[in-house]
């Protein structure tokens, strides 16, 4: 490894931390909680950090990287939605992306809430209110939360009622990893293996279980099948 740590500055020696961005820290100093969105270690008295939600912080990596006002927002949007619609997944009706505070959507998640997708049902119309995204996310993570949450508006356009958890956030991880694949950078690579390698049985399983239904069927007769029987081929 010819990194060197990113707390004492040397070559680290025995276990090291490789964090998402491929920088290293010695396991030697991994004294509090890492960077929640690459897992880097932090040090006591490291600078740099900032706060993401009340309990979790950023290194200096990401942080340097956030996007953290609604004009930087509006700058990365419609390369997503371009990307998306190069997939197939348009919108009917456009939805709006706003920033919000991550202790926000985070009240009462269990594990860390990246974004979300507002929705109102009544009868048998949803109508998809807007999409919320934590601010001070990475580039990276800010246009794969924006593509995940564009799955759930469009699945919502689409008509498709009820499916089960695993099954639709398993389209919508299919959909950010494509985005991530399309983007084409090292540390968007490790985002999708990530995702992919995910042990959570809604999102990781999802994603695996449509993947691999993907691969057998292909994508337009999923998304067809999803649509009209609310389930896998
Ligand atoms: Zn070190
Ligand atoms: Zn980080
Ligand atoms: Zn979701």
């Amino acid at each position: 490894m010819a990194h060197s740590c990113t707390v004492c500055g040397r070559p680290p020696v025995d276990r090291y931390i490789v964090s998402m961005h491929g920088e290293v820290t010695c396991a030697r100093h991994h004294a509090r909680e890492g960077c929640v969105l690459c897992g880097r270690p932090r040090d006591g008295g490291e600078s740099g950090w900032s706060s993401f939600t009340a309990t979790t912080a950023r290194c200096p990596t990401c942080s340097h990287q956030a996007v953290d006002s609604q004009e930087e927002a509006r700058r990365h949007i419609p390369a997503v939605r371009r990307e998306m619609a190069a997939l197939g997944i348009q919108l009917d009706q456009r939805v709006r992306v706003t920033l919000v505070e991550p202790d926000v959507i985070n009240l009462g998640s269990p594990g860390l809430c990246l974004g979300r997708t507002l929705q109102r049902i009544e009868e048998s119309v949803t109508d998809v209110l807007g999409i919320e995204i934590a601010r001070g996310l990475t580039a990276t993570h800010f246009g794969a939360t924006v593509a995940h949450e564009i799955g759930h508006a469009w699945l919502a356009q689409r008509g498709a009622r009820g499916l089960a958890k695993p099954l639709e956030e398993g389209l919508c991880e299919l959909f950010s990893g494509a985005w991530l694949k399309r983007r084409g950078t090292e540390f968007a690579r490790t985002m999708r293996r990530v995702a992919l390698e995910n042990p959570d049985p809604v999102y990781g399983a999802g994603y695996r279980m449509v993947r691999d239904a993907v691969v057998s069927h292909g994508i337009a007769v999923v998304l067809d099948s999803v649509c009209t029987r609310s389930r896998l081929p």
